[in-house]
């Protein structure tokens, strides 16, 4: 394979764990209890009220590497929170990895994250303030996602 096919898919691999990290604010603040905007930067630990700096906001890595606790407080994280990076970053990966790298994997890989979505919303239910237009917001998010791991897909068909 060449040097140029390579960094390609590791580019569509690397954007799957970004989309991993992003789908704890994407999808777990549509539901229940949550208060949060959707496109909100900002994250603070539910206990202290520290500031979760970018270092700490890295999927699966931060969680392991701080062993599961705020780093200020040492209040737990809960692990669904790992459970749900893991699962997308996996189910992501794994299905474009089957189908070859090929736009139609991507597709399909982002379908899976709208179906864990669903899955999620209807077992824990949707929050109260605002759904409709965070609902929006989230998918406007992924939408653009997509775009750009398509094209992402199209540049490995071309090299
Ligand atoms: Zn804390």
């Amino acid at each position: 394979m060449s040097r140029e096919k390579l960094i390609c898919r590791a580019a569509i691999l690397l954007s799957y764990y970004f989309i991993s990290g992003m789908a704890t604010t994407n999808i777990l603040r549509l539901l229940k209890g949550s208060t949060h905007r959707v496109n909100a930067w900002e994250c603070r630990c539910a206990s202290c009220g520290g500031r979760i700096n970018v270092l700490m906001q890295q999927p699966i890595f931060s969680y392991l590497v701080f062993r599961g606790r705020c780093r200020y407080c040492g209040a737990p994280i809960p692990k669904s929170t790992l459970a749900l990076e893991l699962t997308v970053f996996a189910g992501m990966s794994l299905i474009t990895l089957l189908l070859g790298f090929s736009w139609l994997g991507v597709l399909l890989s982002f379908a899976f994250f709208e179906l864990v979505r669903a899955v999620l919303l209807l077992r824990c239910g949707h929050r109260e303030e605002h759904f409709v237009s965070q609902y929006i917001a989230a998918v406007a998010v992924v939408l653009l996602c997509l775009l750009i791991v398509e094209f992402e897909a199209l540049l490995l068909q071309s090299v």
